[in-house]
């Protein structure tokens, strides 16, 4: 039998690497020594928890470039990292690792502030893929210098802010990203399945309804002012309200 690792532990010593660290939060070490092997070989530096407090310590003090959280996890679960870093004003990516699709709808209620969301089993290429995509997405979504404004809502691609009638609003990379991109062309009517491409970077996979679950966040987040209009039965568009 392997040695149980230490509480929080380093795959090596550089674990900030070009292309960022992931930190991996996730008590069963089959699942976390898969994850460290598949995104080590992408290049990724990897640090993994296996408990929920040492997983919000790590990402307080490590600043990932991506985080994979389990959901059910010793000490403090999955829901209740996001939610503490999100309240700190913490917005690192955040990719959620479900047991069971129930859960999912569970997380998508209740409203975290999570980029995205996995299944398990999961195959580590998927899991690879998205953590990816988020990395890209934070990386670049548009042109240096573009700013989009809908109405009273205000986009800068390059600063990656918001302002509603002169105010920042804090979103999250994926709402950012999904703002953006409707905003970048007012008007036109994206699908879902389009979106779920465009933005996330990748075909659907937990449905299209992340897809109306990070519109609504947008809109409570814009209120009144949000420029995202439903075409029922097609999709959303970007439109002054
Ligand atoms: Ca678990």
């Amino acid at each position: 039998m392997p040695a149980v690792p230490p509480a929080g532990y380093l795959w090596d010593a550089t674990a900030m690497t070009e292309k960022g660290l992931v930190l991996v939060v996730e008590d069963e070490r089959a699942i976390s020594d898969l994850l460290r092997l598949y995104l080590a070989r992408e290049g990724f530096g990897v640090h993994i928890e296996n408990t929920g407090p040492g997983g919000l310590s790590a990402a307080r003090t490590l600043s990932p470039t991506v985080m994979i959280v389990d959901v059910g996890l010793p000490g403090l679960d999955g829901t209740e990292i996001c939610r503490a870093l999100r309240a700190e004003g913490n917005w690192v990516p955040l990719l959620f690792c479900t047991a069971r699709d129930e859960e999912v709808d569970r997380i998508l209620g209740l409203e975290l502030g999570a980029d995205d969301y996995i299944t398990k089993p999961f195959s580590p290429r998927e899991v690879v893929a998205r953590v990816k995509a988020l990395t890209r997405r934070v990386a670049h979504t548009a042109s240096p210098g573009d700013t989009y404004r809908v109405g009273e809502v205000a986009v800068d691609a390059t600063a990656r802010r918001v302002h509603v009638r002169g105010v920042e609003v804090v979103l999250t990379a994926t709402e950012f990203d999904l703002l953006a991109h409707l905003m970048a062309s007012p008007g036109r009517v994206f699908t879902r399945e389009q979106l779920l491409s465009d933005v996330w970077g990748y075909a659907a996979i937990v449905g299209t309804r992340t897809v109306d679950v990070h519109v609504a966040q947008l809109r409570s987040k814009l209120g009144d002012d949000s420029p995202i209009r439903t075409v029922r039965g097609v999709g959303y568009s970007a439109e002054e309200p």
